[in-house]
């Protein structure tokens, strides 16, 4: 910030100084070449002491203004060569009518408000009378003026070709200020569509009002194609032109030091100038003598308050490091001081030069042109304040859509995860947390690799079809990865896959050693991820596996609760919860089911000789055995100690007979090696079937119960069949 305010400064230092060199040169314009050796000096002698009766004009003569016509007297020197002749030039002052007349000689008569001009050029800069050829010596002209000039005429007697090079000198200056002005206004019109600043909008009117104000006080005005409705108003036009720039130039410069200005004191006081101004053209506008004495004081109050306020408001917004704020200052400044030279000789105190004449309009002209420029250097600042702006906004959207995908994800990882059995919970994690990262980071491949991740290996790969090349890239450098993943930390590497280089991120993922596991994204074309993205990356796949550790977590609740701890069959609680459903199943679907209890023979023998540890492997054992046996519809669980259920939907008393039959032949089977000894084991089984009508388990438990205890005393290792009813 500091350094680009420092860059603004110098820039404006480099402008001002290259403003001065203009400036000068366009002084030298104006002052350069004016033509003294051509003219003949002239003495004004006001009317009074001429002699000349009052012919009700008023002129204004020298310093204070006079009543009534005044003599020019003047001595013609004989011309070189022949055909030359000299010229009465008046510099144009807003007059109804002026004419000059002799003894036997009178001028065409001259017009400030009237549009057509004669010999004049457009946009002449003075009054042009030529004197006939033949005279020489010593004229007297008595010259005339209708109408309130508040300005003193300045007449000089200059040779034709003079008066023509002054005329010339004229047109090109003041077809170069409007020429200057309208394309600034134009301009900053175009500008204004193009970056919607209203400033260049003020500009532009401001412009365009200095092009009237100037071409009013040049009396050119009335010339302009439309508006010679104005010559109406005469001097009252002139003044309104006068407030209504002076109002768009306050304006102006309250839009361009903007914020810098609002609230102060002087950003009001020039509010009110400004509706002042309006007021005072408005007034204008009604034509009426009456409040001239208000007005003509007004325009000259008007240019010295917008002046100085203007001078305030910029030097103290140049102060803020506004763009070009001091040079601005510096031109209005020297616009002021010129306008009120030409004041001073509009009242006769300096002589009216061109350089009083123009000089002022050219400051104008340049001010405008300071304006544009230090607008348009401001058109890159709000750029650079709408890249910004797009940036923030961009970032924020992002950041949103980040936050959105997020959620997505937990929620379609909670959602999913929840129904999901062991093995399928990481692989559908790491294809969900794939398919919510890749819209936000586009990538070639992403896979997630691990060893020992919950006890397995696990590959999940995108692009799916492309699982056997992906892993083909990753098998040869499995070792070097993971002790990558080892050191825990996030990384990105090049790597050379057969097709191409690619630059991979590593992100490790959080698991105890030796188990390891890695997500990995293949970026190719040599771009790598932004540190943002990195982090994206981490926080999805911590995210993720945060999800598969929760789900496993309540998978092995769950089963913690439902699974008998020493053999891994259904415990007693979730034995009698399945036994009360498939009663009621079995009595909706009227199929048969049967129960059976199976009993460890003499298992307290177990115990006392090979003690308990000896006892629960035998346990485990008898368990996977008769688990073994059982068919895929069948349920299987610890009843208690060493007393194992078997629940059998669907079989009636003679199929329950042969499963309880094929139950008892497993164990028997079964040989259990323990200490380098062979344990044989046998059961006992009772089977009951499900009466008609039964829907509660109790009297089926019940019965089987009692067939184990008939079984038992029949000699164990053997089957029996509840009857249909005990006596
Ligand atoms: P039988 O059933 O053939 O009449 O003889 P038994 O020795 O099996 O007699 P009983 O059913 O009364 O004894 C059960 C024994 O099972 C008692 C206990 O020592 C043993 N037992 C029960 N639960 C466990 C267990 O969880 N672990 C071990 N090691 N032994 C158990
Ligand atoms: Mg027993
Ligand atoms: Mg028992």
């Amino acid at each position: 910030m500091l350094n680009r305010s420092g860059r603004a400064r110098r820039h404006d230092a480099v402008f001002a100084a290259g403003l001065a060199v203009l400036l000068c040169l366009l002084g030298a314009a104006i002052v350069g070449g004016s033509d003294r050796a051509a003219a003949v000096p002239l003495t004004v002698i006001p009317a009074s002491e001429a002699g000349m009766g009052a012919g009700g004009a008023l002129l204004h003569a020298g310093a204070r203004p006079r009543q009534g016509p005044a003599r020019l007297r003047f001595e013609l020197p004989p011309l070189q060569p022949e055909g030359q002749s000299w010229t009465v030039w008046i510099p144009r002052v807003p007059i109804s009518a002026l004419w000059l007349q002799g003894r036997d000689w009178r001028s065409p008569q001259h017009g400030f408000f009237s549009s057509d001009e004669g010999e004049e050029a457009a946009l002449s800069g003075g009054y042009l009378i030529p004197l006939p050829r033949d005279w020489q010596g010593t004229v007297e002209l008595d010259l005339y003026v209708e109408g309130a000039a508040a300005t003193a005429l300045q007449p000089r007697v200059l040779r034709a070709d003079a008066a023509t090079r002054v005329e010339r000198r004229a047109v090109a200056i003041a077809a170069a200020i409007y020429a200057a002005l309208f394309t600034l206004s134009l301009l900053s019109l175009a500008l204004y569509a193009a970056a919607r600043d209203r400033t260049f909008l003020s500009l532009s009117t401001c412009a365009i009002l200095a092009l009237l104000m100037l071409a009013g006080i040049n009396g050119h005005l009335y010339g302009m194609p439309g508006l010679r409705l104005l010559a109406g108003w005469q001097t009252h036009g002139l003044w309104m032109l006068a407030f209504l720039f002076l109002a768009s130039w306050a304006k102006l410069v309250q839009h361009y030091v903007g914020l810098q200005g609002s609230g102060t004191v002087t950003m009001r006081s020039l509010n009110v100038a400004v509706l002042v101004l309006l007021a005072a053209a408005g007034l204008s506008l009604l034509d009426l003598r009456l409040f001239d004495p208000v007005l003509q004081p007004l325009v000259a109050l008007g240019w010295a308050a917008v002046g100085l306020g203007n001078l305030v408001l910029l030097v103290d917004a140049g102060r803020g490091r506004l763009a070009m704020a001091l040079p601005l200052a510096v031109v209005v400044l020297a616009t002021l001081l010129l306008a009120l030279l030409r004041h001073l000789a509009d009242f006769g105190v300096v002589p009216g030069l061109a350089a009083t004449r123009y000089g002022f309009q050219c400051g104008l002209v340049v001010l405008m042109i300071v304006f544009a420029v230090g607008l348009v250097g401001r058109i890159s600042e709000y750029r650079d304040q709408r890249d910004y702006d797009r940036l923030a906004r961009e970032d924020t959207e992002r950041r949103m859509l980040r936050e959105a995908a997020r959620t997505d994800l937990v929620n379609a990882l909670q959602a999913k995860l929840r129904q999901l059995a062991p093995g399928d919970i990481e692989w559908t994690a790491f294809r969900l947390l794939f398919d919510h990262l890749l819209p936000l980071l586009p990538v070639e491949s992403m896979v997630v690799v691990a060893q020992g991740f919950h006890g397995r290996d696990l590959l999940v790969t995108h692009p799916h079809d492309q699982k056997d090349r992906l892993w083909l890239d990753l098998e040869r450098r499995l070792l070097a990865l993971k002790r990558q993943a080892a050191n825990s930390i996030a990384l990105q590497q090049p790597v050379t896959t057969p097709e191409a280089v690619a630059i991979e991120a590593m992100i490790p993922l959080q698991i105890r050693a030796p188990a390891w596991g890695a997500v990995l994204l293949q970026r190719r074309g040599g771009d790598g991820f932004t540190s943002d993205e990195m982090a994206l990356a981490t926080e999805f796949a911590r995210l993720a596996q945060m999800q598969v550790e929760q789900a496993i977590a309540a998978v092995n609740l769950r089963r913690s609760a439902e699974l008998d701890a020493l053999t891994g069959s259904l415990n007693r609680r979730s034995i009698d919860q399945w036994l009360a459903r498939s009663f009621v199943e079995a009595e909706r679907d009227g199929q048969p089911l049967s129960v059976l209890f199976v009993d460890l023979d003499r298992f307290k023998s177990v115990n006392d000789r090979f003690g308990h540890a000896c006892g629960d492997h035998c346990l485990r054992a008898a368990a996977a055995a008769l688990r073994g046996a059982l068919g895929g519809g069948d349920l299987f669980g610890r009843y208690g100690g060493e007393e194992f259920i078997a629940i059998l939907p669907g079989h009636g008393g003679a199929a329950a007979r042969q499963v309880g039959e094929e139950l008892r032949a497993a164990v028997e089977r079964l040989a259990v090696e323990w200490e380098g000894q062979s344990l044989r084991l046998t059961v006992s089984v009772g089977v009951a079937t499900r009466r008609d009508r039964e829907r509660t388990p109790a009297a089926t438990i019940d019965r089987a119960d009692k067939a184990l205890y008939a079984a038992k005393r029949s000699g164990r290792n053997c089957v029996h069949v509840a009857p249909a009813v005990f006596s």
